[in-house]
């Protein structure tokens, strides 16, 4: 039996670690902020991979791979992107017994190999657009990591587009951050908020940087997707040009766009509960467990009428029959629920008897008897069930806790106590934006695309004038 799980209500954290640990999603290395994924996590991230990998090629995407090491001087060649990195680096010095004669940077992000390769393969404005994407790790040393949300070593993805017009290259960071948006929501049944970051939050040598930010139970934010506008920096910083078609020499324009396996996390936060992981049934490994309950002495026949109704079910669902008799039913049932499978189907001899089955929703723990031949069609039904009530508990718990407010004592009092997102003026200072973290621990996830009408709005904090309405939170 698994161990006991801390519920969230007593230590959130502790409830977040204990079910990573007893659903063996991952756990700790040997080397401090870094972490082994476990076969359960692995298989979240490749459900993840595969569907996003899909949206990405729908979307005119190729995948290629990059090399993990970078020379030094590579990185240095863009001066925000060198200043924003260099804290976090690690870099080899030594290989093959000796001391390299240039320094190598473990990637922390790939954006200068890649653009010293986009210099070869981009001469005319025939070569673009260019739309590639990698999958892989990358590596910043985080000072401060928590499992699967910021860890040293991650594995993500990294899309970086060329582009001939600014236009065009503008038009891909937004439609890959809707493609993130739609993922998140159709998908992971997480809501998020899209808009622009503020200077300050945005990403190193970016224009600007768009994000999605997801509400956890706990009502901190998590930034759980990045699409960035470079404008033409990594292009000037490695002479990156293209004859147009009237034949004159243009810098690139650019994106680059990622997500990681901080999505695991994502999941884990917003739906999981008490019991253990719950999983939107889109994503999970496995949709529905067949749990035949019985004695030695009808071993035989139960196992048979379980197994029949697995194989009328394999070829239309992911499903899992489990009849291993070294474990009690009830075991099994606590097992299946801290692994976050959506569906439960039980079946006993009296079931057998009246051609019956139970189902048990892992969401919300109703049960409900059917007879055994629409179990197939009622086990469809329940899936989409759950994955629209999964994301709409999570929608109610942002909307609940969102809240407008036009005055900074009451913006501390939401801190002081449960939380949320607050929507307030913002007078767009970034040495007001830093002294409200300072103050609050509090901050500006993002700017709204979506703007209400402000006339004689001022910054509740200072008082000047404010023409955005900014979104602020305590994040993880
Ligand atoms: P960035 O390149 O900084 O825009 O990050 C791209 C994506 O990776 C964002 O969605 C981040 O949420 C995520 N990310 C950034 N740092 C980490 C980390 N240390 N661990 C896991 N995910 C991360
Ligand atoms: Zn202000």
């Amino acid at each position: 039996m698994a161990e006991k799980i801390t519920p969230r209500s007593e230590n959130y954290s502790q409830w977040y670690v204990d079910i990573i640990l007893n659903a063996k999603l991952a756990d700790y290395s040997p080397v401090k902020g870094s972490m082994v994924i476990r076969p359960h996590g692995y298989a979240l991230w490749e459900a993840i991979q595969r569907n996003l990998d899909d949206m990405f090629k729908a979307t005119g995407h190729t995948n290629a791979y990059f090399p993990l090491l970078i020379p030094e001087s590579f990185i240095k060649k863009e001066a925000e992107h060198v200043e924003g990195f260099s804290p976090e680096l690690a870099v080899v010095t030594h290989a093959g017994g000796e001391e390299l004669e240039e320094p190598l940077v473990i990637r922390p992000t790939s954006e200068t190999i890649i653009w010293s390769m986009y210099k070869k393969w981009i001469q005319s404005y025939r070569d673009l657009p260019l739309l590639i994407n990698q999958w892989a790790n990358v590596l910043r040393w985080e000072k401060r990591t928590r499992l699967f949300l910021r860890t040293s070593e991650f594995l993500w993805q990294e899309g970086h587009t060329a582009h001939a017009t600014e236009k065009e290259a503008r038009e891909e960071t937004l439609r890959m951050l809707n493609v993130y948006k739609e993922f998140a929501e159709k998908w992971m049944a997480i809501p998020v908020l899209t808009g622009v970051k503020s200077p300050s939050e945005k990403f190193a040598g970016a224009i600007d940087t768009y994000a999605i930010e997801a509400m956890m139970q706990d009502h901190k934010a998590l930034q759980a997707g990045t699409s960035h506008f470079l404008g033409q920096n990594f292009a000037k910083a490695f002479d990156v040009t293209f004859q147009n078609d009237t034949g004159s020499l243009e810098y690139v324009w650019a994106t680059s766009w990622g997500v990681s396996t901080r999505l695991v996390g994502a999941l884990i936060m917003t739906h999981s509960d008490d019991k253990g992981l719950v999983v939107p049934p889109k994503l999970s490994p496995v949709e529905a467990v067949i749990i035949p309950i019985f004695r030695n002495k009808n071993k035989e026949e139960v196992v048979g009428y379980a197994r029949k109704l697995y194989d009328r079910m394999k070829d239309e669902f992911r499903v899992k029959l489990d009849a291993d008799d070294s474990n009690s039913p009830g075991w099994k049932f606590a097992e299946w629920e801290m692994l976050g499978c959506p569906v439960r189907i039980e079946l006993g001899p009296r079931d057998m008897e009246n051609g019956k089955a139970v189902l048990v929703r892992r969401d919300n723990g109703e049960k409900e008897i059917v007879d055994i031949e629409a179990v197939p069609a009622r086990v469809g039904e329940l899936l989409e069930s759950i994955q629209t009530t999964l994301f709409q508990r999570a929608l109610e718990n942002r909307e609940t806790h969102t809240y407008d407010v036009d005055s900074y004592d009451r913006f501390k009092a939401i801190f002081d106590g449960e939380g949320g997102f607050i929507r307030m003026p913002w007078c767009g200072d970034a040495e007001c934006e830093a002294a409200i973290k300072e103050e609050t621990k509090a901050t500006i996830r993002l700017i709204p695309f979506e703007q209400p009408e402000l006339k004689g709005a001022v910054c509740p904090r200072c008082g000047k004038p404010a023409d955005k309405i900014a979104v602020y939170a305590r994040s993880y």
